[in-house]
């Protein structure tokens, strides 16, 4: 038999081709790939009790689940009436207990055979007749040496999952670790190390041979922890080493032109606003200023939260470019939006004599080509557009700038797609979505950030209020009232529907009502995602020009939408929502000196106030969950007028789960680490790659060689790393 990890898995003892065909079917080929398949759990010796010990603990009052050793003695299928009951008498060394199964009681039958040994867990229970039972307990069989040696020696034993193709040649729990113990044994002292021995000491860490020996047969507890802790690292540590490369690669890389800074026709155009800048807003200019002179290119985060004036600084940083006779984009996630910005933009600077153009999907054709054309030649200097400007016939003459709004609706890889339109344009990322600390770390981790922590003077906050459904009519009274007083007003209401059809009926069915029955005083206009670009923008347009009081709406107004004389929102169905979402959509009102307000319509139910904020659902039921955490978030509402404050309410509800999502924005996947758990752990290895990669960026040094050779061998397919090679 050939002695390295490449051989193949049909030559270990008891695979054969038969097997080696199964395991081949789920990804495993080589002895490596076997020893790179980790066990998903393990019988862990702290939670084993014996029979006795069981019964003890159930008159205490303990309602936990236990886990519990034994062999099984007999077992009966019993009738009663039409229904079958399987039941497993066992026994370990202090007495006899009993398992139960009211369902596919087939399948239990042939599983649990007299003499087999059983790792039983589940939440027990005394029987009226006293017995020691366990229904529908989850199992693992184990031999009779591992359940000796598990209670002698407190061995831990792993659980490997097995998949149904492994299942088929007959492959169970102690089979499959049989494999795997012979392979660990024969082969885990030549998996080569992949990192560097420096980092091994530096931070006391097991090397990969000894982490992958431990992981699937741990000594003891501590070297299980020990292992998985060297596991995380490795996979931090590399993760951190793309972030510091792509941070590094963007900044190393001299460019030709520092822009120069001309201060004539940028001061005409400050003073043409109708408003002044805040401070917060000329502090962050400051920061892309010296971005934008210096020949490093920019590569910035600026977060600021709804209405605080990101645009307007997103436009004066692509004044400066235009002024050098470079070119910049903006990319916005929503055809309206852009379409907003390039009304808005188109006005602002048709005065200095720049030229503005707009792709967005769905254009007319000669627009379209003219737009085109335009940009190539260079003709125009600030280009707006949806992702339509990341297609690939877009060439633009000189691309200097690229701006990207609202980016938490855009992954890595459109911001790399649009980064690699120019040679090396400076990039400004917009977002109001506050980022939590792990993701600056992590898919942020390469920006520099700048912060708008300041809203326009003479904003009031808006009022929030909580209303049931039953209080509909006041609330139109209310709509009607502040008609009067040239207030509009926003009506939302969310998608139910999947299909388009359906969303369509539903829009047109509320818009018929408001306007026939509700408000059929008022004018009453109707916005939704069916309607393309053109016909939106016709409505919006109408909107801003007051030719309706009211716009029902659903929300394809969530992002960006900005209607100054908009005072009012009524969100519809407001449970429906998530907070980041519902934020965003208060946030299309306020943005004048008037009072604003935002009325959050829910069931009745739902329309409790409450000043309590625990976040323990140990013991509510799913339903209850649901109704606590709809309620806490509906007043989060009422409480908070800041994103930051909300986000942090929402990160609480909701868990870390799906903030990070990592598999859709382009990021190597993690199998062993999790950023929210793991934080501590993720400073630790940014630091680590952060100080090799500063040092010696290029890797050359003879200590980093492993890096470089681990990099390429396992990240080269990564949206990261391909964007410094
Ligand atoms: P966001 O940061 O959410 O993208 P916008 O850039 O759309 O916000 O700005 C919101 C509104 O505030 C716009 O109508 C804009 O013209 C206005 N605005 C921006 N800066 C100021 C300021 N310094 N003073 C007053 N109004 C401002
Ligand atoms: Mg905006």
């Amino acid at each position: 038999m050939p002695d390295n990890l490449s051989t193949s898995v049909q030559y270990l003892k008891s695979v054969g081709p038969k097997r080696a065909e199964a395991f081949s079917k789920i990804g495993i080929n080589t002895v490596r790939d076997l020893l790179f398949y980790f066990p998903t759990k393990y019988l862990d010796r702290s939670n084993i009790l014996n029979s006795v010990k069981v019964v003890q603990y159930l008159i205490n009052g303990y309602e936990g689940e236990v886990t519990i050793l034994g062999k099984v003695v007999s077992n009966d299928l019993i009738r009663y009436g039409r229904k079958q009951i399987f039941k497993v008498r066992m026994k370990d060394n202090a007495g006899f207990f009993e398992c139960v199964w009211f369902q596919g009681v087939k399948y239990f039958k042939d599983v649990f055979n007299e003499g087999d040994h059983f790792a039983i867990s589940a939440k027990p229970v005394l029987t009226k007749y006293g017995n020691l039972q366990f229904a529908h307990p989850d199992f693992d069989r184990i031999t009779e040496n591992e359940s000796k040696e598990f209670l002698n020696t407190g061995k831990i034993i792993p659980f490997y999952r097995i998949k149904k193709e492994l299942r088929s040649t007959n492959l169970g729990d102690f089979s499959i670790r049989k494999i795997i113990h012979q392979a660990v044994e024969t082969f885990s002292g030549q998996i080569r190390e992949t990192l560097p021995a420096h980092i091994l000491e530096e931070q006391k860490i097991n090397t990969l041979s000894e982490a992958v020996h431990n992981i699937h047969f741990p000594e003891t507890q501590q070297k299980l922890d020990d292992s998985l802790y060297r596991m995380k690292f490795e996979e931090l540590f590399y993760f951190e080493c793309l972030v510091a490369l792509r941070k590094i690669f963007i900044k190393q890389k001299r460019k030709g032109a520092a822009f120069k800074i001309h201060s004539e026709p940028l001061k005409k155009f400050l003073s043409s606003l109708p408003f002044k800048l805040t401070n917060a807003q000329l502090k962050v200019l400051g920061e892309i200023r010296r971005d934008l002179e210096s020949n490093q290119p920019m590569n910035r985060l600026l977060q600021g939260d709804v209405g605080s004036g990101k645009t307007i600084v997103a436009l004066i940083s692509m004044l400066i470019v235009a002024l050098n006779g470079y070119q910049s984009v903006i990319m916005a996630p929503t055809e309206i939006l852009a379409d907003q910005h390039y009304k808005r933009i188109l006005k602002m600077v048709e005065q200095l004599g720049i030229k503005v153009s707009c792709l967005i999907g769905g254009q007319k054709k000669s627009g379209r080509e003219q737009a085109l054309l335009d940009i190539r030649n260079g003709e125009t200097q600030i280009i707006i557009g949806t992702h339509a400007l990341i297609e690939e016939n877009v060439e633009y003459y000189k691309l200097g700038l690229a701006v990207i709004d609202e980016q938490h609706r855009f992954g890595v890889v459109q911001r790399t797609k649009l980064i690699r339109k120019g040679i090396q344009p400076d990039v400004l990322v917009m977002t109001a979505t506050p980022i939590p600390r792990t993701l600056s770390m992590t898919i942020y981790g390469d920006l520099d950030v700048s912060v708008i922590d300041e809203m326009p003077i003479n904003r009031k906050p808006v009022k929030t209020v909580l209303r049931g459904e039953s209080k509909l009519p006041d609330v139109y009274n209310f709509i009607r009232d502040k008609a009067k007083e040239g207030y509009q007003t926003f009506l939302v209401y969310p998608l139910v529907e999947e299909s388009e059809k359906l969303e369509l009926k539903a829009a047109e069915t509320h818009f018929k009502e408001i306007k026939e029955f509700y408000l059929p005083d008022l004018k009453i206009g109707l916005i939704h995602g069916r309607m393309n670009w053109q016909q939106k923008e016709n409505v919006m347009f109408d909107f801003a020009q007051k030719k309706f009081d009211v716009l029902v709406s659903t929300t394809v107004i969530e992002v960006g939408i900005d209607i100054p004389d908009a005072n009012i929102i009524v969100i519809n169905d407001a449970f429906r929502f998530g907070l980041s979402q519902l934020h965003q959509l208060r946030g299309r009102v306020g943005r004048s000196d008037k009072q604003a307000y935002c009325v959050l319509i829910t069931k009745d139910e739902f329309a409790v106030k409450t000043n309590q904020y625990s976040f323990n659902f140990e013991y509510l039921s799913p339903e209850q969950i649901e109704k606590h955490k709809t309620i806490i978030r509906l007043n989060a509402m009422l409480k908070y007028n800041s994103g930051f404050d909300l986000a942090e309410v929402d990160l609480k509800l909701r868990g870390p789960g799906d903030l990070f999502g990592t598999k859709q924005s382009g990021l190597p996947e993690l199998k062993f680490a999790d950023v929210m758990n793991d934080f501590d752990l993720l400073s630790k290895a940014r630091d680590a790659a952060f100080k090799i990669i500063e040092h010696d960026p290029s890797l050359t040094g003879e200590k980093n060689f492993i890096v470089r050779k681990t990099l390429k061998e396992n990240f080269s397919e990564s949206i990261l790393f391909s964007q410094t090679a």
